[in-house]
């Protein structure tokens, strides 16, 4: 399992970032490696070999999302934090440990009806940007047919929270 190898070896984990007691894994090293990279888009793309469009997460999930569209021929679309579109936006917001966050598409240009969509991000936690934006997705007329990550951190329960939506975590730690 070359991904997997990749992520366990490469993964920088920061404790008490951003926040005290919260440990952070940082995903940049294995992005940055030759091997780990193409290891990693090659086992997403795995995932959802039949989408015809992939959806990434703002920020990291754009990197993963723009290399498994090209391995699938498909087309790739950022879902972004809120305040970067130009209106009209279609937007979700979600409710953070803190706070709350929110997840914008545009609203026009793009036709999601029927669109067979797999969404991507690097890591798992809670669950909640992951459903936020799958949810998005689907109220648009998307057919949402994967999720898939690169490290899914279990013990904070997403894969629960993500229910419906088949899940696809490359490591779970
Ligand atoms: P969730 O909504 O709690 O699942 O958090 C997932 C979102 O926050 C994703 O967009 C991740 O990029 C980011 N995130 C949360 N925890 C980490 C982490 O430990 N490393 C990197 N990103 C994280």
């Amino acid at each position: 399992d070359v991904a997997g190898d990749a992520v366990r070896r490469l993964t920088r984990w920061c404790d008490d970032f951003p926040a005290p007691g919260i440990r952070f894994a940082d995903l940049t090293p294995v992005f940055a490696d030759a091997d780990g990279f193409t290891a990693v888009i090659d086992a997403i793309t795995q995932a959802a070999p039949d989408a015809d469009l992939v959806a990434g997460i703002d920020a990291r999930g754009f990197l993963l999302g723009s290399g498994v569209a090209l391995r699938l021929g498909s087309g790739v679309l950022a879902v972004r934090k809120a305040g970067k579109l130009p209106p009209p936006v279609l937007s979700r917001s979600y409710d953070l440990e803190y706070g709350s966050a929110c997840l914008e598409i545009p609203g026009d240009g793009i036709d999601l009806q029927g669109k067979r969509v797999l969404v991507v991000d690097d890591v798992l936690a809670t669950g909640g940007t992951l459903v936020a934006a799958a949810d998005l997705l689907t109220d648009a007329g998307a057919d949402v047919i994967a999720l898939a990550v690169v490290l899914e951190l279990a013990e904070l329960g997403g894969r629960d929270r993500v229910g419906k939506y088949p899940l696809t975590s490359l490591v779970q730690i």
